[in-house]
């Protein structure tokens, strides 16, 4: 069996999902191989020539000639040491990509689009698939592909699609397999195809192409495919199968789920609420076990916690040994965070930073969205945790049902007074899950012609649409000033996943 990640995601770190599964089928002895197509598509791109009649300015040939040298910044210190070096040697490779790319197609550090074919229609998957050699890394997959499967007489052949920016690229691969191979077995998981298959049933339509869709975590589903019976529930991922140096890190990032789902589920605007995703955590000690037996195999950099929200149990049953190396995550402005002790205790763990969804300094709009915090309670936490040394990137929710521009600026003065706190930001606008039960009584609108789309858009009752929350971030918001050295402070394309390397670049973590 082949479990493949297809291109394009942030390439920097190895994919959890398949690593887990690979620790999963080592466990039942069955012979397997993982191929991380998306580093290895986004590198042979990289190493491609560039057409001889193409005229390039100064700053192009410029990137072009310091391309070797920007890869191997951004996969050693040199890059996060400075951040004008760092974000000018994400400009540049930017930059080859544009022109790397062929007519058509967008190729980007964490994104892809290409113009024939949209990621949210079910019949552009379709042509994608039908038409794989007009993907640009038809040369690269073919041929890896081929000899895998020539080679170690791969029968079965499982794709793990989380992003939509991978969408186009997983369909043209699995087009391929269909065409060249049609004996092998094609099984397609992963994020966005378990939100698909919640939301919109809609697996039938590649029915020609793909023989299994697993929906949710994988290992069972994945068993019960093989005809594996065995009682073990528990996995320890495997990386040692991945080209650990080439991720676009300072050394490598070990990303690590304790659970799926997440232990609060209540909040109104959320795709877990929505799709009424289960929460599975791995026992406390059991994932212990796991990131101990991870961190000394793989001597990690930093440990990346992948859950939605870390419980406080685990954090409390974290001690200065496990992790014992330092580590991020998503958690929950819950009490404990209001306790300073907990907070010193963490940062002895190892923690460097907490990604933390407070969402709205109104709340009224806190409450309505079911949240489940509170705004004194927040307060004290980002004061806490900055004062135990600990890093906070914070997201913000713009245009919920229940927000209006008075709440809107409320959200800038919490932000304002809180800035000292805060060291990234993260703002979004509210995307309305299609199948929500929230919001039943307001008017939605389609946002796209796309049958595959999650989202949909819906009329404010406040008249607070989308172009007036635009308006408002980059006129008003995004121009306090001390709001604007927190934006400043962003990585940009890679945003929390580097986030940590710029604040201690100093330390070299
Ligand atoms: S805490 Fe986060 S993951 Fe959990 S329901 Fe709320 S927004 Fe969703």
């Amino acid at each position: 069996m082949l479990l493949l990640f297809p291109p394009i995601a942030k390439p920097s770190e190895p994919p959890a999902g398949i690593a887990r599964l690979s620790g999963m089928l080592q466990s039942y002895g069955v012979r397997h191989y993982l191929l991380d197509a998306n580093i290895e598509g986004l590198l042979y791109i990289l190493g491609k020539p560039l057409g001889k009649d193409i005229l390039l300015d100064s700053w192009t040939k410029g990137a072009f000639h310091n391309l070797k040298k920007n890869i191997a910044s951004m996969q050693s210190w040199f890059a996060y040491q400075n951040q004008d070096r760092y974000i000018k040697t994400i400009k540049d490779i930017t930059r080859t990509l544009k022109f790397l790319s062929p007519q058509g197609t967008q190729i980007g550090l964490a994104d892809y689009s290409q113009e024939i074919f949209s990621p949210t229609k079910s019949s552009d998957l379709n042509a994608a698939a039908q038409e794989p050699e007009k993907n640009p890394f038809y040369p690269y997959f073919s041929q890896r592909l081929r000899g895998y499967i020539e080679k170690e007489r791969i029968s079965i052949v499982g794709i793990s699609l989380n992003y939509l920016s991978q969408a186009i690229c997983a369909f043209a691969i699995a087009g391929f397999l269909k065409k060249e191979f049609p004996c092998i077995k094609i099984i397609m998981g992963g994020g966005l195809v378990s939100s698909w298959i919640k939301t919109l049933q809609s697996n039938r339509i590649f029915d020609w192409l793909i023989d299994s869709f697993i929906s949710g975590p994988g290992e069972k589903p994945l068993m019960d495919i093989l005809g594996i019976t065995g009682k073990k529930a528990f996995f320890t991922p495997d990386y040692s199968a991945f080209p650990l140096s080439e991720y676009f890190s300072p050394g490598f990032t070990l990303p690590y789920s304790a659970s799926s789902g997440c232990y609060w589920k209540k909040c109104a605007f959320c795709p877990e609420k929505a799709e009424g995703n289960a929460y599975c955590p791995i026992p406390n000690t059991q994932a212990l076990k796991e990131i101990q037996e991870l961190t000394a195999k793989q001597k990690p950099s930093l440990l990346h916690f992948l859950d939605n929200a870390l419980s406080p149990s685990l954090m409390t049953a974290f001690s200065e040994e496990i992790p014992g190396i330092p580590w991020y995550g998503f958690a929950r402005i819950t009490k404990d965070l209001g306790d300073f002790d907990f907070c010193k205790h963490l940062k002895k763990t190892g923690c460097i930073m907490l990604k933390l969804g407070i969402e709205s300094g109104d709340q009224r709009v806190l409450d309505n969205l079911g949240k489940g915090i509170d705004l004194k309670m927040v307060s004290l936490a980002l004061q806490n945790l900055s004062q135990a040394g600990i890093a906070t990137y914070i997201y913000l929710l713009f245009g919920t049902p229940a927000e209006t521009k008075e709440s809107a600026c409320q959200t800038k003065e919490f932000t304002i007074q809180h800035s000292q706190y805060i060291d990234f930001l993260n703002l979004a606008i509210f995307n309305m899950p299609g199948d929500s039960q929230d919001f039943l009584s307001l008017e939605r609108k389609p946002f796209s012609a796309g049958d595959l789309s999650l989202y949909t858009d819906f009329i404010h009752p406040d008249g607070w649409d989308r172009k007036s929350i635009r308006f408002f971030l980059d006129r008003d918001f995004k121009r306090h000033p001390a709001i604007a050295r927190i934006i400043q402070n962003d990585p940009p394309i890679f945003t929390s996943n580097h986030a940590a390397f710029m604040k201690f670049q100093a330390v070299k973590l």
